[in-house]
C-alpha cells in the first residue's frame, strides 16, 4: 500500500483528464480528479461541442435557400437565440453529468476545487480547506482564451468563452483573429444572420495551413457575403451610444454590437503552484513535457492543450490514454503526433491531414499536386456559385500521399477515412484501384487523374 493518499491525481477533468483517470481507475488504481469549473473540460463546456450546435444553428439558414431550390415552398423563417442557448445548455449538462459519472463508474473520485501543488506529492484543494498526496499527478488542465494585452478598450471585447452565452443575438459583429476559433465563430455570426465582420492581421486567413486551401476558402467566404477585412490591425476601441467602434491603424472604423476576439489561447497554468513542485514551462507557459508526456519532475506527468503540442480534443484523448496504459497496465505507450487529421467548422468546411504543398516541398523535396475545384451537384441544382476544392500532396519518389485538403460540404467526414490511408502511407495507385462511391462529392479522390499545373500568373515587369 502506497503512503501516499492516492495513486493517480489528475487537475482538470476535460478530454485528457478524464480518460486517464478512467482507464487508471479501471485497472485499481486508487484515482481523484479535481476540477475547478465544470466537467467534460473546454470539448464538452465551451468549445468543440456547443460549437458545432452553433454550427449546425447557423447553417439552416442555408438550407432553407437550398430546398426552396429543390421545390419546397417553406415561409417566413425566423431564428429565436434565446431558445437555441437554452436547448445547447441542457444538452450540455447532460453531456457534462455522463462526463461525471463515466468517472464515478470506472471508481476515480470527483472533487470539485482548484488544485495547487505545494511539493511535488502534495496538493491543496483551495476553498476546501484539505490538502492530498499522490504518488502520481497528472496536470490537465486546457488552454484559455487569449486577448492581445494593452489594446485600449479590449475589455469591451468578449471572448468564445462569452459568445456561447450571450443574452442576445447581436445585430452585427466584428471578429478577430484568423485561425480556427475565428473563422468558425465569424461564419456562425454570419449563418445566424448577424452583420459579421473577419478582421485579421495578416495577408489572409488559417495561416499554416495549405495556400490554397486558404485562397479557395477566402474566395468562399467573400461569395457567401461574409466581410473579410485583412492585413487589418485594431488600433483601439471605444464604446459609444451607437455601439462598439473599432478602430484600425490604417484610419478605417467600424462600428458593431460586439467584437470577439479569438486571438488564440494559452496554456491554463495560473495559480497551479508549479514552481513549489518545480515542473518546468516554456516561454510559452506551456509544461515541457517529453514524448510519454513526463515533466522534468520523474512523478508529473501533463497531456492536452497545457502542453501546447497538436491542441485538439482527440490528441488530449490519446495522450491521456498513452499515459495510463503507460503507467498503470504496464504497456508503454506513446502517442504518435504525426498525421492528426482536422477539421475547421468554417461554411464551408476545411479538413486536411499530412502535409501542406509547401511543408511537403520543404520536408520531402520534389512532390506532385492533385488538384480539383468543382461545383457540388446538390448546390449547382439550385444556382448556387459555390465550389469544392480537393488535393492531394503525393510525395514523387515514394508515390505516397502525404497530404489531403478539401474546402468543402462535410470535408470532416470525409477527412476521417482519408486520415486512415495517410497514416497507412499507402501510394496513389492504391488510392485509385480503390472504387469510386458515385455520385458523392469524395469520389474525386480516387478518380484524379491528371498531374495539376497551376495557372501562370501574369507577373509585374
Ligand atoms: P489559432 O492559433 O488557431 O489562431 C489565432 C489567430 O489569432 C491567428 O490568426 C493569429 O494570427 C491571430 N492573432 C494572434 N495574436 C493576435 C493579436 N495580438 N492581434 C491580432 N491577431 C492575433 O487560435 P484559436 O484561438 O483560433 O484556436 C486555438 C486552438 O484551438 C487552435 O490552434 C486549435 O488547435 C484549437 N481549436 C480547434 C478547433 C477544431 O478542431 N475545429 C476549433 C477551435 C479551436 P497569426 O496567424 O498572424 O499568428
Amino acid at each position: 500500500m502506497s503512503a501516499y493518499d492516492y495513486d493517480l491525481f489528475v487537475i482538470g477533468a476535460g478530454s485528457g483528464g478524464v480518460r486517464a483517470a478512467r482507464l487508471a481507475a479501471a485497472s485499481g488504481a486508487r484515482v481523484a480528479v479535481a476540477e475547478e469549473y465544470r466537467i467534460g473540460g473546454t470539448c464538452v463546456i465551451r468549445g468543440c461541442v456547443p460549437k458545432k450546435f452553433m454550427v449546425y444553428a447557423s447553417e439552416c439558414a442555408e438550407q432553407f435557400e437550398v430546398a426552396r431550390g429543390f421545390g419546397w415552398s417553406i415561409g417566413e423563417t425566423n431564428f429565436n437565440w434565446r431558445a437555441f442557448i437554452d436547448a445547447k445548455d441542457i444538452e450540455i449538462s447532460r453531456l457534462s453529468g455522463i462526463y461525471a459519472s463515466n468517472l464515478a463508474k470506472a471508481g476515480a473520485e470527483l472533487i470539485q476545487a482548484k488544485a495547487r501543488f505545494t511539493d511535488a506529492h502534495t496538493l491543496e484543494l483551495v476553498g476546501l480547506n484539505r490538502s492530498v498526496t499522490a504518488d502520481k499527478i497528472l496536470i490537465a488542465t486546457g488552454g484559455r482564451p487569449k486577448a492581445p494585452t494593452g489594446l485600449p478598450g479590449v475589455e469591451y471585447a468578449i471572448s468564445s468563452n462569452e459568445a456561447f452565452h450571450l443574452p442576445r443575438l447581436p445585430k452585427s459583429i466584428v471578429v478577430v483573429g484568423g485561425g480556427y476559433i475565428a473563422v468558425e465563430f465569424a461564419c456562425i455570426f454570419h449563418g445566424l444572420g448577424v452583420d459579421t465582420t473577419l478582421v485579421y492581421r495578416g495577408p489572409n486567413i488559417l495561416r499554416g495551413f495549405d495556400e490554397d486551401v486558404r485562397v479557395h476558402l477566402c474566395d468562399e467566404l467573400h461569395k457567401r457575403g461574409l466581410k473579410v477585412r485583412l492585413s487589418s490591425v485594431h488600433d483601439r476601441i471605444e464604446k459609444t451610444p451607437d455601439g462598439l467602434v473599432s478602430y484600425f491603424s490604417d484610419g478605417g472604423a467600424i462600428t458593431s454590437d460586439e467584437v470577439m476576439f479569438a486571438t488564440g489561447r494559452e496554456p491554463y497554468v495560473q495559480g497551479l503552484g508549479l514552481e513549489a513542485a518545480g515542473v518546468m514551462m516554456d516561454a510559452a507557459g506551456a509544461v515541457v513535457v517529453d514524448d510519454w508526456s513526463r515533466t522534468n519532475v520523474e512523478n508529473i506527468w501533463a497531456v492536452g492543450d497545457v502542453t501546447n503540442r497538436i491542441n485538439l480534443t482527440p490528441v488530449a484523448i490519446r495522450e491521456g490514454a498513452a499515459f495510463a496504459e503507460t503507467e498503470f497496465y504496464e504497456r508503454p505507450t506513446r502517442f504518435d503526433h504525426a498525421d492528426v487529421a482536422t477539421a475547421v467548422f468554417s461554411q464551408p468546411q476545411v479538413a486536411c491531414v499530412g502535409l501542406s504543398e509547401t511543408d511537403a516541398r520543404k520536408a520531402l523535396g520534389e512532390v506532385d499536386i492533385y488538384l480539383t475545384r468543382f461545383r457540388p451537384m446538390k448546390t449547382i441544382f439550385v444556382g448556387h456559385e459555390d465550389r469544392v476544392l480537393m488535393k492531394l500532396v503525393v510525395e514523387r519518389a515514394s508515390q505516397k500521399v502525404v497530404g489531403v485538403h478539401i474546402v468543402g460540404p462535410e470535408s470532416a467526414e470525409i477527412i476521417q477515412m482519408a486520415a486512415i490511408a495517410v497514416k497507412a502511407g499507402l501510394t496513389k495507385a492504391q488510392w485509385d484501384a480503390t472504387c469510386a462511391v458515385h455520385p458523392s462529392l469524395a469520389e474525386e479522390l480516387v478518380t484524379l487523374k491528371d498531374l495539376y499545373r497551376p495557372p501562370i500568373l501574369a507577373t509585374a515587369r
